[in-house]
């Protein structure tokens, strides 16, 4: 440490080494504490002074604070108290004026100051020295040592009280620097780990928007990931229930006197949601007025936005947010609100399609119930009136035909064979309904046997059946039967002119199930029919050419399906066609 030439350290050659030893140990300071005591104690204990004390000044409201003291009785009031900077006008004084003051005579500080006692109620000291501490031209505070007998402040012991004071300034700078580094540290720690989590729970969110389609757990989803973002945010979710929008989700930082009114709705003429819907797209305000807005209970909030769901052109839900200490939307935060309710609507638009698809399917299936129901029925109660029909024109056939003329006679024929066509397609809407209401339980069923015995109910003079080996199959019996009839009498009726009609079922393992073929040499189908023909009612060829009612094959295709088989075509049109099935094994 070296000192101002000429300077006469003479008696006073210790408070060189004692500023040598503050010096270091301030160094190693880290807090306003540490500082304070290092300086205090030396200072008090080389001019032989009573106590001593550090004010500071608080940058925040102009207060002198106490930062450390040392000598004071405690009990006894001192003239050194907290409170703001002009009521200490010595303080004041001096800060002003960036010089120390040093009072040696007993009642000199009383004299030029005489208010601090009578302001503080302490008794004001006998000698004293208050020295000023700056930092980069700000007041930092000052140094005050108390002396309970006169004192005179040598050149030597104003200079170590001079340099004390300026060290002391440094290392309180240093440490409010470090003070500052840790909260800033921090801070940006803490804004680190929000932006991980927020991070985190928008992969989250974007995985199951993905996958979930229950919109409600979405939208809860949604509000986490944004709330982790905007900490003073209240999120909502709405749905829309005729005019009025109806909270379903929302954060839990929503009062009760918001969650009642808005789960009961707001209209559509609110002004955030006019905005939104009018928009078709996010709308931020910057701005919050609960009044105008027509939001009850929303005075707490600074600023909003709202962004629309939109499913087949059409806004059903809305998410708005309010927010409580954020002023303004930055723009990075309007593209996370603008992501989030993108990945929000791709949800809601498959949560809804799922939802319809569900709800379709479930149409569908009451409706093929009641189908059945109905062909059941209706077919069942057919059957009587069709069986008087054609009885009674059968009698008159008999007992009247000689009598009629040709045209009755040929009026009579088409009753006849109306009534018989009629009768059929009750009794193949019947089998077709019962495809469904008369299920046996699936056995192992020898397909020998069922093929023989249908065989034996088709064979007719002009007309070949014939089988390879047929293996035992998991099948409702009855069901085969009528399979293998539809197929085998659909191979011999759709014969070609002149060839004599074949047919052949055969059947190849293929892995757990079997796969029957029944092959034909008919007219064969064009490729483009391959699916039709399987519809109810649906066929290739007038009755004049072959009779039919086009129920047959929708029959086939639902016991295979019932069976958990499936039923498909190769044909080679003018040649013959192959129908091919799968039944499980037995
Ligand atoms: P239907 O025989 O009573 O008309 P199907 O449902 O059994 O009703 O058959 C539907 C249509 O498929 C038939 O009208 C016919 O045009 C065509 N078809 C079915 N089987 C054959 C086959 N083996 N050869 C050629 N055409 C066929």
């Amino acid at each position: 440490m070296t000192l101002p030439p000429g300077t006469d350290l003479g008696p006073f050659a210790s408070l060189a080494e004692d500023l040598q030893e503050i010096t270091e140990a301030l160094a190693a300071t880290s807090t306003e504490r540490e500082v304070i005591a290092i300086v205090l104690t030396p200072a008090v204990r080389a001019l032989g002074a009573v106590a001593g004390i550090v004010l500071l000044v608080d940058q925040t409201d102009q207060q002198m604070k106490i930062a450390g003291s040392q000598g004071y009785e405690s009990g006894t009031p001192t003239v050194w108290q907290e409170g703001p900077i002009e009521d200490h006008v010595l303080i004041a004084d001096i800060l002003r004026m960036r010089e120390a003051l040093y009072f040696e005579h007993a009642g000199a500080l009383k004299e030029a100051y005489p208010e601090l006692e009578s302001r503080t109620g302490g008794l004001a000291a006998i000698a004293n020295a208050t020295l000023p501490m700056f930092l980069d031209d700000q007041p930092l505070g000052v140094i005050v040592l108390d002396f309970k007998e006169p004192h005179h402040f040598s050149p030597a012991e104003r200079h170590f009280l001079k340099i004390l004071s300026a060290q002391c300034a440094i290392a309180l700078g240093r440490t409010r620097l470090l003070d500052d580094l840790e909260r800033q540290v921090a801070t940006r720690t803490r804004q680190l780990e929000n932006q991980a989590r927020a991070q985190e729970a928008f992969v989250a969110f974007t995985e199951a928007v993905g996958t979930n389609t229950d919109l409600l757990a979405l939208a809860q989803q949604a509000i986490t990931v944004l709330r982790a973002r905007f900490h003073d945010a209240t999120i909502v979710y709405y749905t829309r229930d005729g005019d009025l929008w109806k909270a379903q989700a929302w954060s839990e930082d929503l009062s009760e006197a918001l969650v009642v009114s808005l789960t009961a709705g707001l209209p559509s003429s609110t002004p955030l949601i006019r905005r939104a819907i009018n928009a078709g797209t996010a709308v931020f305000t910057n701005g919050w007025d609960a009044e105008q807005e027509q939001i009850e209970h929303s005075e707490a909030y600074s600023t909003a936005a709202g962004f629309p769901l939109t499913v087949d052109d059409e806004i059903r839900h809305l998410v708005l947010f309010g927010l409580k200490d954020t002023p303004r939307w930055t723009e990075r935060d309007q593209s996370l609100v603008r992501a989030v309710g993108r990945s929000l609507t791709l949800a809601v638009e498959r949560a809804h399609g799922v939802a319809q698809l569900a709800q379709r399917t479930q149409e569908l299936e009451r409706s093929n119930t009641e189908l059945e129901q109905f062909a059941y029925i209706a077919s069942h109660d057919l059957q009587a009136p069709i069986r008087a029909v054609t009885s009674f024109a059968g009698i008159i056939h008999k007992r009247y035909g000689d009598s009629l003329d040709e045209r009755g006679q040929l009026y009579l024929r088409q009753i006849m064979e109306s009534g018989e066509h009629m009768k059929r397609l009750v009794d193949d809407l019947l089998a077709f309904s019962r495809v469904h209401t008369e299920q046996q339980p699936l056995l192992p069923t020898d397909a020998e046997n069922v093929f023989d015995a249908v065989a034996s109910r088709l064979q007719t003079s002009g007309v070949t059946l014939i089988r390879s080996a047929l293996p035992v199959v998991q099948t409702d019996g009855q069901q085969l039967d009528q399979l293998l009839q539809n197929l085998i009498s659909n191979g011999l009726k759709y014969r070609r002119e002149g060839v004599v009609p074949e047919v052949e079922v055969t059947a190849q393992r293929d892995g757990a199930w079997w796969r029957f073929a029944v092959s034909d040499n008919g007219i064969g189908i064009e490729p483009q029919y391959y699916e039709r023909i399987f519809e109810i009612f649906q066929r290739l060829h007038g009755r004049e050419s072959y009779e039919g009612t086009g129920i047959g094959l929708a029959v086939c295709k639902k016991i295979v399906e019932r069976h958990g088989g499936q039923l498909w075509l190769e044909s080679v049109p003018g040649k013959g066609s192959t129908f091919f099935f799968t039944l499980p094994e037995a």
